[in-house]
């Protein structure tokens, strides 16, 4: 099937920025692919199918249950509208029909309010909630998140992700305690996190995952959390949900994505540590270029390179550099997100030890101007 790069004429691609919807996010496992492909060629009875899919996927998590979506951001927008309309069945299908009587403020921590390739506030506003922001853009403390809570608050919204501002802000366990003194639900958007279990344990009421990300299943998301909420954003299928459709082959897919996500051992960071060894030594060889490795910054277990450029040597800036790596032939995109610190990040997760070869030959003549 590599010929659907011919017939489309598109251009291959080096994923060394991990994870990223822009580049297609990950490619799942055979069992995945076959799980898959038993969903697109079969009827289900498909209320039959969520909820059962769900309860093995909670049964496998320890949680109290779990639905299937689209993706996580359907699955923000949707936990959204599940604690505001809850089983209102006029409201369901009326969310956005006039202003809201009832409380529908989302208290997020300032530095939560980001942009992961769609702004968090556009999600919470498709569920029918406004966000309020508490704290400052670098400081949230318990109290104040507190002080951002008033009769009108539906939910306080976390979001657990390297994206965020992660000065001086709250843990998700204070957060946790906040929730519990004013009998608010705390949802957890925890989109490309690894651990499938710690934030429902450590009391959050809904926790949202991004399917194909760390899960490594096909386009999809996860909420989980306590049974009462799942029910309501089961709900939200026939209301907003419904433009955030989820396939059957979707559900399947990550159902059993998940199970092996769970059974095999994941790559760990010193395995990444030892795949870019290599390709570290070879790039510090290069002249205006001096790479090592650096951690994840939201704390997973993720090693990547990092690349420092001395631009007066090189004569170009950073960006300009990725820009033409991301241009070539094939496409290498970098984490960029420093490029104006003069730094990039390899993530190789994605990546083979050839292409890790055909990264630093491109960077190699890149910088010698071939
Ligand atoms: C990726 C991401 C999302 C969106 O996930 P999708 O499954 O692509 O919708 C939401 N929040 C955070 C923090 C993310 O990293």
């Amino acid at each position: 099937m590599s010929s659907i790069y011919e017939k489309y004429q598109l251009k291959s691609v080096i994923n060394a920025s991990g994870r990223m919807t822009i580049l297609g996010v990950s490619t799942p496992r055979q069992d995945v692919v076959e799980a898959v492909e038993f969903g697109l060629n079969h009827f289900f009875e498909v209320k039959d199918l969520v909820n059962k899919t769900g309860a093995y996927i909670a049964e496998l998590l320890n949680v109290e249950s779990a639905v299937v979506v689209s993706c996580a951001s359907a699955g923000i927008a949707q936990s959204i509208a599940a604690v505001i309309v809850k089983d209102n069945a006029n409201l369901l299908v009326n969310l956005h029909a006039a202003a809201l009587q009832i409380p529908h403020e989302i208290v997020l921590p300032k530095g939560h309010n980001v942009n992961f390739g769609a702004p968090v506030d556009t999600m919470v506003a498709l569920g029918g909630g406004k966000v309020v922001e508490a704290g400052y853009a670098n400081e949230c403390s318990a109290d104040q998140l507190e002080a951002a809570i008033t009769p009108n608050t539906a939910a306080i919204l976390y979001i657990k992700s390297h994206h965020c501002v992660q000065k001086s802000i709250l843990s998700v366990e204070q957060a946790v305690v906040v929730a519990r003194k004013h009998q608010l639900p705390l949802i957890v958007d925890a989109a490309a996190e690894e651990d499938l279990a710690c934030y429902y344990q450590m009391g959050a009421d809904l926790v949202i995952y991004s399917g194909a990300k760390a899960i490594e299943g096909p386009t999809s998301g996860l909420v989980l959390g306590k049974k009462t909420y799942v029910d309501w954003v089961k709900l939200q299928s026939n209301g907003i949900g419904r433009a955030m459709k989820v396939g059957k082959e979707s559900i399947i897919g990550l159902t059993q994505a998940i199970e092996s996500y769970i059974q095999l051992e994941q790559t760990t960071g010193q395995q990444m540590v030892e795949k870019m060894t290599p390709f570290i030594s070879q790039l510090n060889a290069l002249p205006g270029i001096s790479a090592k490795v650096v951690w994840d910054s939201a704390g997973r277990d993720i090693a990547r390179t990092e690349i420092s450029f001395d631009e007066v040597k090189i004569g170009r800036s950073t960006p300009e550099l990725v820009a033409a790596l991301m241009g070539g032939f094939p496409a290498i995109y970098f984490r960029a997100y420093k490029a104006n610190e003069g730094k990039i990040e390899v993530d190789v997760r994605s990546v083979t030890p050839a292409q890790l070869e055909v990264i630093s030959t491109c960077i190699q003549r890149l910088i010698q101007g071939a």
